[in-house]
């Protein structure tokens, strides 16, 4: 799971390749985040459109901004099944379909990931190599059109997708790491297959970009593909870049930008270039995009090896990232749940997607609005995406 400094070896995990910092003290901002939050949650946030009336803070539906459905059905779990005999790793297991609709997680982004250096179904060993990455994207995208044709799913193609009734889950597809991208032109087959966003890498980076512990700029390919991105109308996912490349790709990129699953790096560093500066952030927020809460706890505090974060250490990041944007329409869930990690590794008191109120309740214990807190669980998301899909 983790780079451990002082051990001879290192895990890399199927996701997120993490760093153990448990030496490094506690970054002191806590307490100055959970203040200069105040004159943001006073400030109702601008919207483009009135609130849908059916989602109140309490019991409304949630939108998750990062679930690796597809790698986790590839590894062996029947997502059908009900939680309680939910198969593969990782365990303890939190996600399937049936834990989902329990939790009210009625729309997520749903990820065709891959992963350079790790092992396993959605892995690859060799950057240079075009073919295996592209296998495991391919069948992740079968994954997906197998539950839509088994009428378990329906995909977000469109903004106006966003406005179904919620009869079926709803899942927007959004590639981690383009490396089954296997030439920049190519991006328009995927977009045809309903691809909406693609993230350049995983941690370790592509053929198109550095990755967040694998630092580098883009490379010559990654910024074609940016371009090409840009001309179908695809989502950019910052989450996972290194932050050169990061910068590099909003100061060429045209569409619409989004961190998936990524926290405040001035809360907690999390490892390497995981969670976000301050400067990403506000480049963010300034171009109406979103940025998504991860629940993995080595990403909440600095000593999340050796213990769960609680929520209101998670909702840390939440006020840290509206504070520092200046608006609290940026903030949303990018839960990765079983991405990599297993429940035992969420906020205390979240083993499953049902647990999920526990983040909503301590935002209105905090001050946080009605209307802030429906903002962070489902609307900020519907918002964003209502602005970034194509018409
Ligand atoms: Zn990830």
């Amino acid at each position: 799971m983790c780079l451990v400094p002082g051990r001879a070896s290192f895990q890399l995990t199927r996701h997120d390749l993490t760093l153990n910092l448990g030496n490094l003290p506690e970054t002191g901002n806590h307490r100055r985040a959970t203040f200069l939050c105040l004159p943001v949650l006073q400030t109702p946030s601008p919207r483009a459109e009135p609130r849908n009336e059916t989602m109140s803070p309490s019991t409304g539906p949630w939108f998750d901004g990062h679930l690796d459905l597809a790698c986790m059905a590839l590894e062996g779990r029947d997502l059908a099944q009900p939680l309680e005999s939910a198969s593969g790793p990782p365990q303890p297991a939190a996600v399937t379909l049936p834990s989902l609709a329990e939790g009210r997680v009625t729309h997520f982004l749903a990820t065709l990931y891959t992963g350079l250096g790790t092992e396993g179904p959605c892995g690859y060993s060799d950057g240079g190599d075009l073919d295996t990455p592209h296998r495991a994207g391919r069948a992740q995208l079968e994954v997906y059109h197998a539950l839509v044709a088994a009428g378990r799913l329906r995909l977000i193609r469109s903004a106006g997708d966003l406005d179904e009734p919620a009869q079926l889950p709803a899942a927007m597809l959004l590639m981690e790491g383009a490396d089954p991208i296997r030439t920049p032109d190519e991006a328009d087959w995927w977009f045809e297959q309903g691809v909406r966003a693609v993230g350049l890498t995983w941690a370790r980076g592509t053929r198109y970009a550095g990755g967040n512990a694998a630092p580098g700029p883009l490379t010559p390919p990654g910024r074609t593909l940016v371009k090409r991105l840009d001309r179908l109308g695809m989502i950019h996912d910052l989450s996972h870049l290194a932050d050169e490349a990061a910068r590099e790709l909003l100061d060429l990129a045209a569409g619409p930008v989004m961190a998936s699953h990524s926290n405040a790096r001035a809360i907690c560093l999390g490892h390497s270039q995981r969670n976000l500066p301050d400067d990403l952030i506000n480049a963010i927020a300034a171009r109406g995009g979103v940025i998504g809460l991860n629940l993995f706890s080595l990403f909440l505090i600095s000593d999340g090896d050796r213990r769960r974060a609680t929520v209101d250490e998670a909702v840390l990041h939440l006020e840290h990232i509206a504070q520092t944007a200046g608006r609290d329409d940026v903030v949303a869930l990018g839960s990765d749940m079983d991405g990599g990690f297993g429940a035992d590794r969420l906020p205390r008191g979240i083993n499953t997607p049902a647990d999920l109120h526990l983040l909503a309740d301590a935002l209105s214990s905090r001050g946080w609005s009605e209307e802030a807190i429906a903002g962070f669980r489902f609307e900020n998301w519907r918002q964003f995406l209502k602005r970034a899909l194509p018409k």
